[in-house]
């Protein structure tokens, strides 16, 4: 067993480091406060390598592993959540084009994602379809050679911003197998009858756009589904299995940026005649926190070194994952508490942790979703 990173590796992280600790700290407050983003920030993440290094290198992708992919989340989110959130996210569902779509389509989208030159999303929750994605009603109807769509999506990442979605319809409703009636299809945002609504006040990770989306007789060509038709839902677990990890490295970097400034803090700040770090019971919270953080990351390296060599482990992996979500979110917890009053001001980045943290416990399966796939795992 060999626990260290490869050298490539550790220049990914180091490269990722520097360039999040250049670029975020001096536009995180605003873009937080103003629930706003600029663009420049993505295309030079971009020209330096950082978005969809998972892509295959035939779409000019560096064709890495998901694992080095985690790694730039984990040290992008370490520096700030929102930003990283923004620019991440701009590859949403590549995964899903990489592992099920046409050569054709592969062409088309990916290298314009991994050069900056456009942003996608995935559009699955909707009003009335969160946790179980399988209730998704949108539709998807075969008119001649074009697909035509109606209905509606919820808190759709990049909603207003997106070149492309990736929407999950539903294409066989008479289906019996509700988990066999969906299909995932590329629908460009700039044909008729799309509409998007940004969606403001957010608690936190308020740099990324998040929209309500509808479609209305929206036409794409029939070519537009991705992979075989009626196998959305068995599609969407694949694809929940690298982007659960994902969520994990936001979490250990955001739980990383808690411990940081809660050292920090405490080492600066007097009470009582003497620095708060040398009280125990802020020791125990700081040596309480690493030893999650470390727990947490241990549990998602498995999890994805697994992924990498095509050993996915769904229940390991919803493991990881609510188990990270909750690290983190107790993270920020004790890092605003031991900033005192400081840390419920927004001066102090410890109070956007701690707003940003809390939905990496609902997006991507929340919590009480991911401790059913671990217990179906043991029980059957
Ligand atoms: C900022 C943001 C970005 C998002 N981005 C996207 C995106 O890009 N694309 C997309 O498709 N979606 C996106 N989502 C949606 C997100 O994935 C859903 O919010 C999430 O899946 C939960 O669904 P819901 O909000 O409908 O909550 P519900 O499904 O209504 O759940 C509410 C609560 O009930 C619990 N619950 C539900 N069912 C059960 C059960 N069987 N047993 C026990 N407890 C249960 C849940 O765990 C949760 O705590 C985003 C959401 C947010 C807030």
């Amino acid at each position: 067993m060999d626990f260290k990173l490869s050298k490539e590796q550790r220049d990914i992280v180091r490269a990722a480091k520097e360039f999040a600790e250049g670029e975020f700290p001096q536009r995180a407050q605003e873009f937080d406060r103003e629930e706003s983003f600029d663009p420049d920030l993505h295309r030079k993440a971009c020209e330096l390598g950082f978005v969809g290094v998972f892509i295959d290198e035939q779409y000019d992708g560096a064709g890495l592993g998901f694992f080095e992919h985690c790694l730039i989340v984990e040290e992008f989110w370490a520096v700030d959540p929102g930003i990283s959130q923004a620019i991440i996210s701009t590859t949403f569902g590549s995964e899903l084009i990489q592992l099920f779509g046409s050569q054709e389509q592969k062409a088309t989208y990916l290298p314009r994602l991994v050069a900056g030159e456009a942003v996608m999303g995935t559009a699955i929750t909707e009003p009335d379809a969160g946790s179980d994605p399988a209730g998704a009603t949108t539709t998807a109807v075969l008119d001649g050679d074009h697909w035509v769509i109606n209905g509606q999506k919820m808190f759709t990442t990049n909603g207003t911003v997106a070149d492309f979605l990736l929407v999950f319809c539903q294409t066989q409703p008479e289906n019996p197998d509700r988990h066999s009636r969906h299909s995932f299809i590329l629908v460009e945002t700039d044909r008729p009858g799309y509409n998007a609504n940004k969606l403001k006040g957010k608690l936190g990770i308020r740099a990324s756009d998040t929209a309500e989306v509808a479609f209305s007789d929206l036409r794409v060509p029939a070519a537009n589904l991705v992979g075989i038709e009626g196998e959305g839902f068995k599609q969407l677990n694949s694809f929940f299995n690298r982007t659960r990890l994902h969520i994990c490295a936001q979490a250990c970097g955001l739980a990383r940026a808690c411990l940081a400034d809660s050292i920090a803090h405490t080492k600066e700040r007097r009470q009582f005649g003497r620095p708060l770090a040398s009280f125990q019971a802020t020791q125990f919270k700081i040596a309480e926190m690493a030893t999650h953080l470390r727990a947490a990351r241990n549990l998602y390296y498995e999890a994805a070194w697994l992924v990498d060599q095509g050993k996915v482990d769904h229940g390991l992996i919803a493991m990881a994952k609510w188990y990270a979500a909750q690290m983190a979110v107790q993270a920020a917890d004790e890092a605003v508490q031991m900033h005192g009053g400081y840390g419920y001001m927004d001066e102090y980045r410890v109070q956007r942790l701690y707003r940003d943290a809390k939905i990496l416990e609902i997006y991507e399966g929340a919590k009480e979703i991911e401790k059913t796939i671990v217990a179906r795992s043991l029980l059957g």
